[in-house]
């Protein structure tokens, strides 16, 4: 078994995930098998209790698993599906080295923080590696070295590299910073993060030398010296445009090659055309297509994130791609549709619309309004989760003509609650149950024969991604359908509503699905559903 750690320096937020990934890509390329890891150094079990504006999206894995939006990079990255052993927190750690003290697993032993922790990690990126048929594990370490909390993770580095020397490699991914546009970059930030490093009895093997533009020599020397490294080990890594030139502008200084070398490998094969033609198409394409995508998960103090809709992002480039066109994504808040109905004009200068997932009442009107409008102007709308909830919603009050319907996620005590409550969902809440608790992972959904749903699957049967806990409502199926919707996907026993659709002649493009559908969109291989939406948007 081999393990590449990604550790972080100087800051978050430089592309850690990206570059983890595109290891893991170039090593692919070079003819092996190769799976990754996310360690997170937060207490929280897993990530499904955080707000995503608190560390970006929450991705969701087949089995269920609600983890970091990392993993979704390394799945469009490697082509795999991951699983729970692909991810851990602190918390899930001492979660189950707890659990196994209390079963007696060890022997009566004292159990403690060194070695118990840092072993448990080991054995659970073992454990990876096995069912995931690897040679190569790629290990991110979340957050950056110097900070208390993922001491322990450096520790199982240390151990396992001591043990295993030529199986372990380790990557720091620094930033170097130019303050102003006339000053020099600077490597004394990274200096100060090899030092860290090397407190907890590490030495990197590689640094990725993160910044705005390319290391120039003076700055690769300087590294090389004050960070006890070999020149060639010091990987310039300048910002990209798109996120898939990554991998080949690792590959521009042989970057697989030397961490094959040290880890004593010998390249397979080389195959990242695919990749270079990807690249090329992106910085080529001139024509572009708008899609809005009406959110509310964007702030971050005086700042504005748009990491809680990443995988719904790197979803509509795919699409863009395949029709060899650029996205121009254009965000719209859903709240300020509820305060300035005006505004909801704005639609109208796009494309084609999503309205994403999402929790509780906040900004829901809004989203309710801007729906009603995509569906009376016509213009193309992909709903999602909370997105066709609010669909269906919106459809109910407007068409069908029931007054007040809404959700009860929203408003318990209402008239005709048309998205409801599974009744297994109602005792989680009520024991205050909230954690891993949704309806999670992949569900089947059969889809109806000469709908829009089936001419984009071409399948009868489909697998997706889920996160919620509210459904359509079967008791309102029929009055619905009566008055023009169509659910054209469903669970196999007919009981929850998966998709929901207007006929062509009512509506170029007016469909919604319960699940996400972004979990599952590939760089080569868009999501049916994303790359028709921005078939019809194209048409705008
Ligand atoms: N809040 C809704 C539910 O729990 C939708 C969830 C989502 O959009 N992911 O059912």
């Amino acid at each position: 078994m081999k393990y590449i750690f990604i550790v972080g320096g100087v800051m978050s937020g430089v592309g850690k995930g990206v570059a983890a990934a595109s290891i893991g890509r170039i090593l692919k390329s070079r003819g092996f098998e190769v799976t990754a890891l996310k360690i997170d150094p937060y207490v929280n079990i897993d990530a499904g209790t955080m707000n995503p504006t608190e560390h970006g999206e929450v991705f969701v894995l087949n089995d269920g698993t609600e983890c970091d939006q990392d993993m979704g990079n390394y799945e469009r990255f490697l082509d795999c599906e991951l699983s729970k052993d692909n991810y851990m927190t602190t918390g899930s750690v001492y979660l189950s080295v707890i659990n196994q003290e209390r079963n007696l697993e060890y022997g009566g032993k004292c159990v403690e923080v060194v070695p118990h922790i840092p072993l448990e990690v080991i054995e659970r990126i073992d454990k990876a590696i096995l069912k995931n048929k690897a040679q190569i594990a790629v290990i991110e370490i979340g957050g950056t070295v110097g900070e208390y909390q993922n001491i322990l993770f450096l520790e199982a580095v240390r151990m396992l590299k001591l043990k295993n020397p030529d199986s372990v490699s380790l990557v720091l991914v620094s930033y170097l910073p130019i303050l102003n546009n006339d000053s020099e970059m600077k490597t004394k930030p990274t200096q100060y993060a090899v030092r860290a490093l090397n407190s907890a009895g590490l030495q990197p093997d590689i640094i990725l030398a993160r910044s705005a533009i390319a290391l120039d020599k003076k700055r690769k020397s300087k590294i090389a010296f004050n960070c006890n490294i070999r020149e060639e080990d010091v990987i310039s890594a300048p910002d990209v445009k798109n996120i898939y030139e990554v991998p080949v502008n690792f590959e521009k200084d042989n970057l697989s090659e030397n961490i094959l070398g040290k880890l004593k490998l010998k390249p397979k094969s080389r195959d990242l055309k695919k990749w270079r033609q990807l690249a090329n198409l992106v910085n080529s394409t001139k024509k572009s297509v708008k899609i809005g995508i009406v959110g509310k998960y964007f702030g971050s103090g005086g700042f504005i994130l748009t990491d809680s809709y990443i995988s719904i992002i790197e979803a509509v480039k795919h699409a863009a791609y395949y029709f060899k066109v650029k996205p121009e994504i254009i965000w719209l808040d859903a709240e300020d549709y509820e305060k300035n109905p005006k505004n909801l004009k704005e639609l109208s200068n796009c494309d084609g619309v999503i309205i994403p997932g999402g929790f509780g009442s906040r900004a829901v009107e809004g989203k309710i309004a801007a729906i009603k409008y995509l569906r009376e102007k016509k213009i193309s709308f992909l709903g999602i989760c909370y997105g066709m909830q609010l669909a269906v919603v919106e459809f109910a009050r407007s068409v069908a003509g029931l007054k007040g319907a809404h959700t009860t996620e929203v408003e318990s005590d209402i008239h005709h609650p048309i998205i409801d409550i599974l009744a297994e969902q109602k005792k989680h809440l009520e024991n205050k149950n909230y954690g891993a608790t949704m309806r999670l992972g992949s569900y089947p959904a059969a889809i109806k024969n000469g709908t829009i749903a089936y001419s984009a699957y071409r399948s009868p049967l489909v697998s997706e991604r889920h996160r919620h806990r509210y459904e359509v409502n079967p008791d309102y199926i029929e009055r619905l359908e009566k008055s023009g919707l169509i659910f054209s996907g469903f669970s196999p026993d007919k009981r929850l509503m998966e998709i929901i659709e207007l006929p062509k002649n009512k509506h170029p493009f007016f469909v919604a699905s319960q699940f996400h559908p972004e979990f599952k969109s590939h760089p080569f291989k868009p999501h049916p559903l994303f790359r028709e939406f921005v078939r019809t948007s194209l048409k705008k």
